[in-house]
């Protein structure tokens, strides 16, 4: 056997006895194995049996920047030697935690230009919930504390997140849902737009929002959330006329409208934020991962000046984490907006690479009919798999559909991820235009031994 073999069945045996995984079955996952990945370059990563392979998922969504950036190395390397910590909580704040709340007033949308600093995209997400109920009791109305959020709607992996998603596999997980959090259908018109057509949807699927409001009442709802497209759900990208249509009810009914960047923050959709690509307005914005593309861990929730008007008369704020804003974190994170800003990715995306990808991904729906739509904007896809297009027939959840594409197209050497019946590609900013070339061709094949070992054909 050689030596690398024996270093991966090693580390996987090490692994399955004493490393829980995020979001994964242990058994099963301690029988096949976990991949050991041990080195990134660019798109691609390496395993520990030297593989090379195309990362079309940026880590996971996060990698926008690409792999091996020597900057952001340095940059964190003389922020540590520098200050490698100090607290944000005690009248104190640091250089770079300064330099980058600017910095990011700079390029988010609108009157946006407060913001409070976590690690994570739940760690945002339960810094809006706090937030909004804590502007709302300012406000003199203490019982505008509910959120409504959407099926399959994903804001992370805390109690409170859990709560504000609409993945029902999470919530029956040691139930765990707090109260005060309602759902409304995705805009999913692949899976519920039945005869409508696209447009007549969008309307139908946003009035599920000002129905959902007047059956509990404004005058008890925070906020509305929703992700621009919804990622963790399958890429859902809802047709047009959605968004102004939500931002339109929000506003008439006086509802706090939140847009969570998480995912398509930072360029993915060829605008520095989702929202942009929508033209729409929110007045909270929680963002993450490509903030840093992913080289540190950091988040962030931008607040109007309206909101912070409120909260800045309001007294304490009784909220923080030991690293919001963690000095180390912030310099990335600002030495990365100045990468993305400096190699005109947000433009790239919108000019060059997103329509590139989008084509390749439309070669592939004209050659394999198991691809009953191709869903998503710019640099973020996904691929509904079928049985049937015209009948719009889904597989059965035991066939294993996406698992079973997936694991074919990284046997070829293409990280794509499985997502219910859904491939989701989201790779990163930096993707050349052979890479992607591989990639449609890598996807190529393993749609159809997909298609082939499914019974298709
Ligand atoms: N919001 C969205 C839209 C996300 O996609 C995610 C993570 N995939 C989160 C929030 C949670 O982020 P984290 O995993 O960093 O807590």
């Amino acid at each position: 056997m050689a030596i690398t073999q024996t270093r991966t069945a090693h580390l996987q045996a090490i692994d399955a006895a004493h490393h829980i995984h995020p979001f994964c079955d242990p058994k099963s996952l301690a029988e096949r194995g976990t991949r050991v990945i041990t080195k990134a370059d660019g798109c691609y990563v390496e395993d520990s049996d030297g593989n090379r392979i195309l990362d079309g998922m940026a880590g996971l969504w996060c990698v926008n920047v690409g792999y091996g950036r020597q900057e952001l190395v340095d940059v964190a390397a003389r922020q540590m030697e520098e200050l490698p910590f100090y607290n944000s909580f005690f009248q104190s704040s640091t250089p770079s935690q300064i330099a980058l709340a600017e910095r990011l007033s700079k390029i988010t949308p609108g009157d946006l230009n407060h913001f409070f600093f976590a690690n994570s995209g739940s760690e945002a997400n339960d810094t809006v919930i706090r937030m909004a109920r804590h502007y709302w009791h300012l406000k003199g109305k203490p019982e505008k504390y509910k959120f409504i959020g959407r099926h399959l709607g994903y804001h992370g992996s805390t109690l409170a997140a859990t709560s504000l998603g609409g993945m029902k596999h999470m919530h029956d997980m040691g139930s765990s849902t707090l109260p005060g959090f309602e759902h409304i259908m995705e805009p999913h018109w692949f899976a519920h737009g039945g005869n409508l057509s696209p447009e007549q949807f969008a309307l139908r699927a946003a009035q599920a929002l000002e129905d959902k409001i007047l059956e509990i009442g404004a005058d008890n709802i925070a906020a509305f959330i929703g992700e621009p497209i919804q990622g963790a759900g399958g890429v859902i990208s809802p047709p047009p006329g959605y968004w102004p249509e939500i931002e339109r009810i929000c506003r008439k009914h006086d509802i706090l409208f939140v847009s969570d960047e998480v995912i398509c923050g930072f360029g993915r959709l060829g605008e520095w934020f989702g929202c942009q690509y929508y033209g729409v307005q929110p007045d909270i914005m929680p963002m993450a991962k490509g903030m840093s593309s992913g080289y540190l861990p950091i988040s962030a929730v931008a607040f109007s000046d309206r909101i912070f008007e409120t909260l800045n008369e309001g007294g304490p704020i009784s909220h923080g984490y030991t690293y919001s804003g963690h000095p180390v974190s912030c310099a990335v994170a600002h030495a990365n907006i100045d990468i993305i800003e400096r190699e005109g990715l947000v433009e790239r995306v919108r000019n060059d690479i997103g329509p590139y990808l989008q084509s390749g991904l439309a070669h592939l729906y004209e050659r394999h009919s198991i691809i009953g739509e191709v869903r998503g904007a710019q640099a973020l896809a996904g691929l509904q798999l079928v049985r049937s297009r015209d009948t719009r027939e889904p597989f059965a959840a035991e066939d294993n559909a996406a698992m079973i594409c997936r694991d074919i197209c990284l046997e070829k050497g293409l990280i794509m991820r499985a997502v219910g019946q859904a491939m989701v590609i989201c790779p990163p900013l930096t993707i050349t235009h052979a890479e992607i070339d591989e990639m449609i061709d890598k996807a190529d094949a393993g749609l159809r031994e997909a298609a082939s070992r499914l019974g298709l054909d």
